[in-house]
């Protein structure tokens, strides 16, 4: 059985924690390098990113992270997009570049903060997407692989072992986008 970390510093990590183990996965919630280490791998959901790298800096997890995507898969939803991608604006920020996308923050602008649409995946088909003030993807590089689009913006993406989703698939009734990480998880 897959051993999937959630990352648990901060925002929605126990509906992750709920939607891999109905997805069959065993879950542990992850806070410091030597739970991180124990794990075969690891989601980073939603919250605020800036806020998620100050208490990375402050656990020393920052690097550990970084060294963990490179041989394990990682699963960034929203703000966890944000910290795996190579390039944050609005404003620019640190982050851990293991996703080869350029990111823009809150970027969908105030009026339109939240919503609900339905989106087509290749593999999945239709998907409801929650999107909450999510980041929008401007560039993906030569290696990275567009799942689905919405508003001919890319918001689910893979590149390798990580997948990423700008929005926020643990809010939805439907654990397919989790069982497909399981199953990179699992190989
Ligand atoms: N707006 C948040 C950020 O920039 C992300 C929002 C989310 O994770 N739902 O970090």
């Amino acid at each position: 059985m897959a051993h999937i970390g959630v990352l648990a510093l901060q925002g929605d990590y126990e509906k992750h924690a709920r939607s891999l183990e109905r997805a069959g996965a065993q879950v542990s919630e992850v806070r410091t390098v030597a739970e991180l280490n124990a794990v075969d791998g690891l989601v980073i959901p939603g919250g605020e990113s800036t806020t998620m790298l100050k208490l990375l800096d402050r656990e020393s997890l920052f690097e550990p992270l970084r060294e963990f995507g490179a041989t394990k898969p990682i699963f960034g939803t929203c703000a966890g997009a944000i910290l795996l991608a190579t390039k944050v604006e609005n404003p620019e920020q640190v982050s851990l570049g293991l996703v080869d996308i350029g990111v823009r923050r809150n970027a969908y602008g105030r009026q339109l903060d939240s919503r609900v649409v339905s989106i087509d995946a290749d593999g999945f088909g239709a998907l409801e997407a929650v999107f909450i003030r999510a980041p929008i993807i401007r560039t993906v590089g030569p290696g990275v692989t567009v799942l689905a689009r919405y508003n001919d913006d890319p918001v689910l993406v893979e590149q390798g072992l990580h997948l990423v989703a700008t929005f926020h698939p643990e809010l939805s009734a439907d654990d397919r986008v989790h069982a497909y990480f399981v199953k990179k998880v699992t190989g």
